[in-house]
């Protein structure tokens, strides 16, 4: 089956096709976070989305080069570094820090580059476009000396949304409080400096000011991945503006077509509306942590519904994460006590057909929820023949070797340092018990441990926690 993915340009599911003649390497760019403060667990759907789309991309041959950007300078990161009082660089670096710390506990792989729309480099490559779009007729600079894009000279703007000007008046979705634009929809590109901004200011041909949000994307885009990308993401409110704004300001300089596939995801809600910074109704990872969960469960409970469905934000979610992940934990440590003689990639092709359903579930627009129902079908097929002792060792090895192969899409085997909150808690207080040579708390302990699915082994090196039946 071919790779298809609904694309929100054409509002179809398409055949993936690459734009590399060679058809082997994709071009991928995702947008990334605006680092004011800690992202939220509705941001990192959408990261976990990518992440999946990336890997399953490469589980199928494709070399991915992917970029994500990061904004470090608009409204929100100028404010905040004003009310911090320090420079924007300083109070932005702690939020930077943050999110790669919560893009490896989630285990995102890191994009090949990230850039910072603050490079020198970059906003050279914005001012640049800046001119060409003004050069083409497509931009202006207005009495307020910041420059707008001409949308109306743009015909194809509002084709990614799907809606024409007009409608982009009427329905007000563009509030008109910058009264010398020419259109309410015009939007800016280079934004006037003004004394609010204080400290952060570069200098460009329109005078001081600073870039607008879209145009960094266009520009850091193009500057690293080239005038055409195969692929776009993002979450669906990121469509308008700010996608469509790319498309305008990037095939505006290039007259070529900018992004073969946009794929969007739907939102995190909490009690059925957006989680969101606005709203108040956020969870950052931290928050999750500290509740005892780990990040391989959060990753789970964000990635197993289909990415463009709507997903519900749930504590008893995050406990279903949980189990799901402990069934499979429990399944995989018996299938390596039962082939622990066999080798490791014995079994080879007796797999072949057993992979194909779940790849093929996520060659089809990434449908996750159909790849996870077929692999907890083959887990209870695989503890019956446990439970019966019919599992040869050698077929043992086997669905550990596909394992393996779909968790390198997944990406959700135990990590054995990696304890569940709860667990950690009670080891560390045994480990002080024992350091205390207090034996009966200690006791006490392993059968709180146990009673979770854990076991502890106590040897010279202190003590190994492991989960019941296994590594
Ligand atoms: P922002 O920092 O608001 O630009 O958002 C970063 C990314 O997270 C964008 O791709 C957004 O579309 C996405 N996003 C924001 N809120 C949610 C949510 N509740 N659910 C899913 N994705 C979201
Ligand atoms: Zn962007």
């Amino acid at each position: 089956m071919p790779l298809r993915f609904f694309n929100t340009y054409s509002r179809a599911l398409e055949e993936f096709q690459p734009l590399d003649a060679s058809g082997r390497t994709v071009k991928m760019y995702t947008c990334g976070p605006t680092v004011y403060s800690h992202a939220h667990i509705g941001n990192f759907r959408a990261y976990l989305f990518e992440d999946l789309l990336q890997r399953h991309l490469e589980l199928r041959g494709y070399a991915v080069k992917r970029v994500m950007n990061i904004t470090d300078v608009d409204d929100k990161t100028i404010r905040g570094c004003q009310a911090a009082g320090v420079p924007l660089a300083e109070f932005t670096q702690e939020f930077k820090d943050a999110f790669f710390a919560d893009l490896a506990a989630l285990r995102i792989k890191p994009a090949d580059t990230f850039p910072e729309a603050t490079n020198p480099g970059h906003i050279n490559a914005m001012v640049g476009m800046i001119k060409t779009l003004i050069s083409r007729d497509l931009a202006y600079q207005a009495e307020d000396k910041s420059v707008y894009f001409r949308i109306k000279n743009f015909p194809a703007y509002g084709h990614l949304a799907h809606f024409n000007l007009d409608e982009l008046q009427s329905t007000g979705r563009v509030k008109n409080d910058e009264y010398d634009k020419e259109h309410v929809g015009d939007f800016a590109l280079w934004k006037a400096w003004d004394e609010a901004d204080g400290a952060v200011r570069w200098e460009s041909p329109w005078g001081p000011g600073r870039p607008g949000w879209h145009i960094e994307c266009s520009a850091m885009a193009t500057q690293i991945l080239g005038e055409q990308l195969d692929l776009h993401c993002g979450g669906v409110d990121n469509i308008f503006p700010h996608h469509e704004a790319e498309i305008a300001q990037t095939e505006g300089c290039t007259g070529k077509q900018f992004v073969r596939y946009w794929l969007h995801c739907a939102h995190l809600l909490v009690d059925g509306q957006k989680m969101s910074k606005s709203l108040g109704n956020f969870h950052t990872l931290r928050d999750v942590l500290a509740k005892g969960y780990s990040g391989r469960e959060a990753r789970y409970a964000l990635l197993r519904v289909h990415y463009r469905a709507q997903l519900n934000f749930t504590w008893e979610g995050m406990e279903e994460a949980r189990q799901a992940l402990g069934r499979i934990d429990d399944w995989r440590a018996r299938l390596q006590e039962r082939s622990a003689c066999v080798p490791l990639a014995e079994s080879g092709q007796e797999q072949a057909g057993r992979m194909l359903y779940f790849e093929e579930a996520l060659d089809d627009d990434l449908n996750i929820s159909a790849a996870l129902g077929f692999l907890f079908d083959k887990i209870r097929e695989t503890n019956r023949t446990l439970d019966q002792g019919t599992l040869t060792p050698t077929a043992a090895r086997g669905w550990l070797d596909w394992w393996e192969r779909i968790d390198s899409v997944l990406a959700i085997t135990a990590d054995e340092a990696e304890l569940p909150g709860e667990v950690a808690q009670l080891s560390e207080a045994r480990a002080q018990a024992r350091l205390a040579k207090d034996w009966r708390r200690s006791d006490e302990l392993r059968d709180q441990i146990a009673a979770l699915g854990w076991e502890v082994r106590d040897s010279k090196g202190g003590q190994k926690v492991t989960r019941r039946g296994g590594a």
